[in-house]
């Protein structure tokens, strides 16, 4: 069977308990499958990303017992990759800039319509202001600016591909215990997610657009990761759907909490797996831990 997964973590922060949750139910997803197991460096934040929590990501992941193909993907090598999608999208009328700010965007939106939801995966939903302003511009005379944000417009991307809008399949759940077949609709793609951004100032790409074209290029299969992301997934189903990309199978999983019920966030030091291997535990009390 043709199986292929993967964890891809950013070099932020030390790798807590969480990522050890992530990155082993994925290995052993694809070993018991008799699959292949890869790990992708998701750097794209070069303000953020150090080489010695690249490194701290390498020893991590080998101490726990983990093995993986090299040499590892690393997202800050893709950037041509991300440009010539972003190119695609923008040909095909996709996407536009936006000169707003947080604060704008607050002001925009503190009056949203009733029964419409404030938040979506990247924070507040996108009001659409810099859409409706572009709509009043000549085209022609418009070049592509190099370093403002760009967005994507989901409600036309979602009619460019409303005759054969995937679903996706869900092995794991979602928040609310989505499970099985998830469908995409255009109404729901406008009202609970909205315009997001494609391409983040001085950084030529974002999350969504690289996670999508990394996971294609890598032949993902079963993208197994964390419930906080299943939103998220229906911004990248529509992407693969655009831009002709095969849909991977989703095993979204519970998220680790601390004692107080929180997620656990990288600034968690104390649950840092380098702290448990410093402190005598084994690899095996990791997976114990997690109920693996
Ligand atoms: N780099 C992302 C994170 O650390 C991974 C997201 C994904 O698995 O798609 O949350």
């Amino acid at each position: 069977m043709n199986f292929r997964t993967r964890f891809a973590p950013s070099p932020t922060g030390p790798l807590h308990l969480g990522h050890a949750f992530s990155a082993t139910l994925a290995y052993d997803l694809a070993a018991s499958s008799g699959g292949e197991f890869l790990l992708r460096i998701e750097d794209i934040d070069q303000t953020r990303a150090r080489a010695h929590w690249e490194q701290q990501i390498y020893d991590d992941l080998a101490w726990l017992g983990l093995t993986w193909p090299k040499p590892v993907m690393r997202q800050s090598e893709r950037l041509p990759v991300y440009q010539t999608a972003l190119d695609r999208l923008w040909n095909l009328g996709l996407l536009y800039p936006c000169t707003c700010n947080r604060k704008d965007i607050a002001a925009a939106a503190s009056a949203p319509q009733e029964g419409v939801p404030l938040h979506g995966p990247d924070g507040i939903i996108y009001p659409g202001t810099c859409r409706a302003l572009l709509k009043q511009r000549d085209p022609e005379q418009y070049n592509r600016p190099l370093d403002i944000p760009l967005r994507l417009d989901i409600a036309k991307a979602a009619r460019m591909v409303e005759t054969r809008l995937p679903a996706f399949q869900e092995l794991g759940s979602g928040p609310n215990g989505e499970t099985g077949l998830i469908p995409l609709s255009p109404e729901d793609l406008s009202q609970t997610i909205g315009d997001v951004v494609l391409a983040r100032r001085d950084m030529g790409t974002s999350y969504h657009l690289s996670v999508v074209l990394d996971d294609a290029d890598q032949g993902i299969t079963h993208v197994v990761r964390g419930q906080d992301l299943f939103e998220a997934t229906r911004i990248h189903v529509l992407l693969q759907a655009v831009l002709d990309l095969p849909t991977p199978i989703y095993v979204h999983h519970r998220l680790i909490r601390d004692d107080t019920g929180k997620r656990l966030a990288k600034r968690d030091d104390a649950r840092a797996i380098s702290k448990y291997q410093e402190d005598g535990a084994t690899p095996n009390d990791i997976r114990r831990e997690l109920g693996l």
